[in-house]
């Protein structure tokens, strides 16, 4: 259970936040929770989830390890601070910054290569969707991203399925169209990587909330879910986690 923090959050409310979430999340043993704060807050939400199960990941890094790279975050820094995880591919990041598949291979394996977990985001349109490419975009995305990985990569690594016309807008896919989404992703990654794509953990994303998580969650294909909006109330996200 991923939480995306978008760019909310200064480092005193993320103490905030946690002092709220910890106790409600503290016999929440059945999933791994991960909150994504912005860069900023990433050392006070390391410090702020000690001795707790909850882990910590960024949402974007470059794939150089350091360098002359102004306003850049590498995998490395990210793992020293504390990280877990670190988002790759948001829609956000695609949509607003220009970042294509193959920018996104290039970071998630950066990630891999410092210990992160990338959470790697794929997810069509609306005209996409509309215009019936669903299917070919997420495969797309998938062996855009993930094609030239190794079987001991992609062991490694989270996707998200985000519709973008689902991200903020309030509109969920139904948990029908999640589920075909998400069968679409692991067949093409059962295409790439055989039968390690039955571990793989695939996340669903967009406008989920307390009361639509039950209903995703009960879907085959569908592992956990990656939170924005959501996330930010400390008793919304718990109520998520703790569907
Ligand atoms: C996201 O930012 O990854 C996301 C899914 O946002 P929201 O939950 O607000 O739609």
């Amino acid at each position: 259970m991923a939480g995306n923090w978008k760019m909310y959050k200064t480092p005193a409310e993320t103490n905030a936040y946690f002092e709220a979430f910890v106790p409600l999340t503290r016999d929440s043993g059945h999933a791994d929770i991960v909150i994504c704060p912005p860069f900023p807050a990433l050392a006070t939400a390391v410090a702020a989830a000690e001795g707790t199960a909850i882990q910590v990941g960024a949402q974007n890094l470059y794939w150089g390890r350091e360098g002359a790279f102004t306003g850049e975050v590498s995998g490395p820094m990210l793992k020293a601070a504390g990280c877990s995880h670190v988002i790759v591919g948001h829609s956000e990041r695609r949509q607003f910054f220009g970042e294509g598949d193959a920018e996104v291979a290039r970071k998630a394996v950066a990630a891999l290569d410092a210990g992160l977990t990338p959470i790697v985001c794929v997810g069509e349109k609306l005209d996409d969707r509309e215009a019936g490419r669903t299917e070919s975009v997420l495969m797309t995305q998938i062996a855009g991203a993930l094609g030239a990985m190794s079987a001991a990569q992609f062991a490694a690594l989270v996707v998200a399925y985000e519709p973008v016309w689902a991200i903020g807008t309030g509109r969920t896919a139904t948990p029908q169209m999640a589920a075909e989404a998400h069968a679409i992703i692991r067949r093409e990654c059962q295409r790439l990587f055989g039968d390690e794509a039955a571990r793989l953990r695939i996340l669903y994303g967009g406008s989920v909330k307390p009361e639509n998580t039950p209903a995703l969650m009960a879907q085959q294909d569908i592992d956990g879910v990656l939170v924005g909006g959501a996330s930010l109330d400390p008793q919304s996200f718990a109520a998520i986690v703790n569907y």
